[in-house]
C-alpha cells in the first residue's frame, strides 16, 4: 500500500473490513474474540466475558460454539462443500456429525436460495439443536449421489459470551452510546462496515475534548445487547444519545431509523444532518424489528437510540448472502458514512439549551460589537459559520433555558451551524450562559 492510499480514510475503513472478513464470527466463540482483539489493536477496548448459563433479562447466555472443520464429501472422497472455503457454508451452531447420510435426509439439512442460485445464504440455528450446510442452489441441484459423507467437527459447550466496550470520557456525565453487532461471519456490509466506521470514529472523537462521553459496544446481535443491558442498568440514565451502526458501506444513500421515542434529540440531530445532505426523505419511523435498537428501545428501557444505515437490512438482494462481500462495500461510501456520523454527533454535542442573561427587552447588540460578527466577519473563533441578525435574535429570544439550539434552528428555519455560531458569539459577549450554569 502506498502512502496516498494509506492516508485515505475510505481506504483505511475498507482495510478494516478486509482484515476481518475471513473470520468465522458467531454470537460466541473464537471468531468473535479474534474480532474484538483486532478492534483492541486500534482503539482502547475492555472485553467482558459472561459465562454460559448466566440469566440476562428474559434470556440465558448460550453455550459457546467452536466450529473447526466441516465438509460434505462424495463417498469417493471428493469435497462438495467445505467450510474452509467460506465461513457461510456451515449453519451457525451446528453440532458435531460424522456419518454417511442418505441424499434425501441430507436435503433437510441444506439451505440454498433458488432465486439466487450462485449465492450462499447466511443461516443460524443458535437455539435449536441442529446441524446444516448453506450452499449455492446450483451445487445442491448437482448433488445426485444416493449418499454423502457428512463431517462436522464442532462443539456446542459451556464457555462464555464476549463483548467489547470502548469508553472515551467526556467533561459531563452524559454519554453517546454506539452499538455495533459483531457476530456475523463473512458479511461485509452487514456488520463489518459498522465495525470499521466505529473504529475510525472512536479515534476522531478521542482526538478532541468533548462534553459528551462516548461508549461504543461491540457485541453479538440480540443476545449481546440484552446481556449488556442486563449488566449496565445503572449506566442507562447517562445515555444521552444512541445509535446502532450497520450497513454503512453500500452505494445507497444514508438512512436513519428513529428511536421509539421518535423525537429524541438524536432523532432530530440525525434528521437535521440528513436534511443537510438532501436526504430528508431517508428518515424512517421506528419499527420494533431490524437490529439491536429493538432491545435499547424496548418499552422498559425506551432509550434514545436510533439506527444509522445506508441501505436498510433486507432491502438489498445481497443481504445475508455471500454477495455481501468486500466488493459490495465501497471506500467512498464508508467514508461518507463516517462523515455523516461525525456530523450527527457534532450536532448532538452542540445541541444544548442556553439562557439569555438579559431577557428583559432586547439587549443592545451594537454596543457589544455583535453586529460586526454577523456573516462570520471578524470572528476569531474556529471557522464559525455565517449567521444573520435574525438568527441572533432568534437565539436570544428562545434561549430561556429550555430550548436547545437544534430546536431553535428548527423553529427559526435556520441552519444549525448558523444558530450555533450566533450562540457562540452571544456567549462570548456574556449574553448567553449554559442553561445549567448559575448567574
Ligand atoms: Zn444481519
Amino acid at each position: 500500500m502506498d502512502m496516498a492510499a494509506s492516508d485515505d480514510i475510505g481506504e483505511r475503513l475498507h482495510a478494516h473490513a478486509r482484515a476481518l472478513f475471513p473470520i468465522c464470527r458467531s454470537i460466541t466463540g473464537a471468531g468473535l474474540r479474534e474480532t474484538l482483539a483486532y478492534i483492541a489493536r486500534h482503539i482502547p477496548l475492555a472485553v467482558t466475558e459472561v459465562p454460559s448459563g448466566t440469566p440476562v433479562l428474559d434470556w440465558t447466555v448460550p453455550p459457546e460454539w467452536t466450529p473447526r472443520a466441516a465438509t460434505i464429501r462424495r463417498l469417493s472422497g471428493e469435497a462438495v462443500v467445505d467450510f474452509a472455503d467460506h465461513s457461510l457454508h456451515l449453519l451457525q451452531y451446528s453440532h458435531a456429525v460424522d456419518r454417511v447420510v442418505p441424499r434425501g435426509e441430507l436435503d433437510q439439512h441444506l439451505h440454498s436460495l433458488p432465486d439466487q442460485p450462485d449465492l450462499i445464504p447466511y443461516r443460524t440455528a443458535y437455539y435449536a439443536q441442529s446441524w446444516g450446510f448453506c450452499l449455492p442452489h446450483r451445487t445442491r441441484l448437482a448433488m445426485t449421489d444416493p449418499e454423502y459423507r457428512v463431517m462436522i467437527d464442532a462443539d456446542v459447550a459451556p464457555g462464555s459470551l464476549s463483548y467489547g466496550e470502548c469508553v472515551i470520557p467526556g467533561s459531563e456525565a452524559g454519554e453517546i452510546l454506539l452499538s455495533v453487532h459483531s457476530c456475523h461471519p463473512s458479511l461485509a456490509n452487514d456488520n463489518l462496515s459498522g465495525i470499521a466506521v466505529a473504529i475510525e470514529f472512536a479515534k476522531l472523537w478521542a482526538a478532541q475534548p468533548h462534553r459528551l462521553g462516548l461508549r461504543i459496544v461491540f457485541l453479538p446481535g440480540t443476545i449481546g445487547a440484552i446481556t449488556w443491558l442486563a449488566r449496565n442498568r445503572e449506566r442507562l440514565p447517562h445515555v444521552a444519545h444512541g445509535l446502532v451502526l450497520t450497513c454503512l458501506g453500500d452505494a445507497g444513500p444514508p438512512t436513519y431509523k428513529r428511536s421509539r421515542r421518535g423525537d429524541a434529540a438524536i432523532d432530530r440531530a440525525a434528521a437535521h444532518a440528513l436534511g443537510e445532505l438532501g436526504h430528508a426523505d431517508r428518515v424512517q419511523a421506528f419499527v420494533p424489528y431490524g437490529y439491536d435498537e429493538r432491545q435499547y428501545c424496548s418499552p422498559g428501557f425506551n432509550l434514545p437510540v436510533g439506527c444509522l444505515m445506508r441501505s436498510p437490512n433486507g432491502s438489498f438482494p445481497e443481504y445475508h448472502t455471500s454477495a455481501d462481500a468486500l466488493d459490495f462495500i465501497r471506500p467512498d461510501a464508508l467514508a461518507g458514512s463516517l462523515a455523516l456520523l461525525e456530523r450527527v454527533l457534532a450536532i448532538a454535542e452542540a445541541d444544548r439549551p442556553w439562557r439569555n442573561t438579559q431577557p428583559f427587552g432586547e439587549p443592545q447588540l451594537g454596543r457589544r460589537g455583535l453586529y460586526a460578527k454577523i456573516g462570520g466577519a471578524g470572528d476569531t473563533g474556529s471557522g464559525a459559520a455565517a449567521f444573520d441578525p435574525v438568527t441572533m435574535l432568534w437565539v436570544l429570544n428562545q434561549s430561556d433555558g429550555g430550548m436547545s439550539l437544534l430546536k431553535i434552528a428548527e423553529r427559526a428555519g435556520k441552519p444549525f451551524d448558523a444558530v450555533e455560531a450566533a450562540a457562540a458569539a452571544l456567549a462570548e459577549a456574556g449574553l448567553l450562559v449554559p442553561a445549567d450554569q448559575p448567574g
